[in-house]
């Protein structure tokens, strides 16, 4: 099976400006191949691969010299990811590629083989790049397969790396409604779950929270292009960090939590592009990363034979009641709690939507009939 591993780089001057390079490079690509993408379906209604693509590279490298500078199977990895990001366009209707910007905090490029790693000398070899110290706290042993070098707005360096370990799968675990749970996000909690648990986000991330609202302030204070503003900015950049490491570690506690608790964990896999029109709810999905929570409940589920159960985001969860199935289709988002007119049972909106998801996601599956 597949695992990831991600460790943190220590490039020297030198190798930094090649992994800047690298980046820019990649970047530079991935934009031109969207374009050609976009254009050969304008203009001949033709769709281009990611072979046609790679054919072109090499003529490509006779106009721009310094991309043969970069690794060029680092620049192949891009014309791949792009048509990844046209599968899931077309497959899970998630939204159109985007042109990567220079701006985006987090940049990366992909190193698809040729790369070693050496446990006794920490050091990673990249192709162009060179032997990059690392700091190499897990052995991991298996086939290696893509690595990713990233670079956040801090200037700090990671390298993932995908391992095969050569094993199966476990096979998946039977399951039945009394050992699965259903998880929705909350709108003012982490998540809540189908047996009436909530789960808050933790104080220390919070905490953290409140501080960037601080630091925003105060960036916005300083004079445009002055020294005291760039290092504001760079405060705030290191919290982005934190936080997002801070939220990582969180989610790894919860989804493992449920993993190990449950044969069975239905969640909704939400429709996030209709529901960031809502402001108030935007800042509750992107705050809380749910789709990468979602994911890792997806390989942790994957690792030890437990099932994840996906419900499409067109459920209405929130608006049914689990108990007589009335659809309360006049629910504002600002209702916590509501009575069912039919049954008269009382609900709490995101443990009633939680609940639902489970017998939504158990139903898809004929495991209860209603
Ligand atoms: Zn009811």
């Amino acid at each position: 099976m597949l695992k990831a591993y991600k460790f943190r780089l220590y490039p020297a001057a030198e190798q930094k400006t090649r992994i800047e390079k690298h980046i820019g490079s990649c970047r530079f690509i991935y934009n031109w191949a969207l374009e050609q993408k976009i254009k050969s379906y304008e203009q001949e209604g033709k769709s281009l691969s990611c072979y046609d693509l790679n054919n072109l590279l090499p003529e490509l490298k006779q106009e721009y010299e310094w991309l043969k500078e970069v690794n060029s199977q680092s620049l192949q990895g891009m014309t791949k990811n792009l048509d990844s990001a046209f599968t899931k366009f077309f497959r899970e209707k998630k939204g159109f590629p985007n042109f990567k910007s220079r701006k985006n905090p987090i940049q990366s490029f992909s190193v698809p083989q040729h790369y070693t790693v050496d446990f006794e000398k920490n050091v990673v070899k990249l192709p162009k790049i060179g032997e990059v110290k690392a700091v190499l706290h897990r052995r991991f042993e298996g086939k290696l397969k893509t690595a990713t070098v990233s670079r956040t707005s801090t200037g700090i360096c990671y390298i993932s790396i995908l391992v095969d370990d050569g094993e199966e799968l476990p096979e998946k675990q039977e399951f039945s409604a009394d050992t699965t749970v259903g998880v929705d996000v909350g709108i003012k909690d982490f998540a809540v779950l189908s047996t009436g648990e909530k789960i808050d986000n933790p104080t220390y991330l919070k905490n953290s929270m409140k501080r960037l609202k601080v630091l925003q302030k105060r960036i916005s204070r300083k004079v445009k292009g002055s020294s005291n503003r760039e290092k504001a900015r760079l405060k705030l950049s290191r919290l982005h960090e934190k936080i997002s490491n801070q939220r990582k570690d969180f989610q790894h506690q919860i989804s493992s939590k449920l993993i190990r608790e449950n044969q069975a964990i239905a969640a909704e896999t939400l429709n996030v592009n209709g529901m960031l029109k809502n402001h108030c709810l935007a800042q509750a999905i992107s705050d809380s990363g749910w789709s990468s929570f979602v994911t890792k409940l997806e390989y942790k589920a994957g690792w030890y034979g437990k099932n994840l159960l996906r419900i499409g985001g067109f459920e209405p969860s929130t608006k049914r009641c689990n108990v007589c199935g009335y659809l309360n289709s006049n629910m504002t988002l600002d209702v916590r709690e509501w009575e069912c007119p039919e049954c008269k049972t009382k609900h709490d909106r995101d443990i009633n939507a939680a609940i639902n998801i489970k017998k939504f996601a158990l139903q898809a599956q004929s495991l209860i009939v209603t």
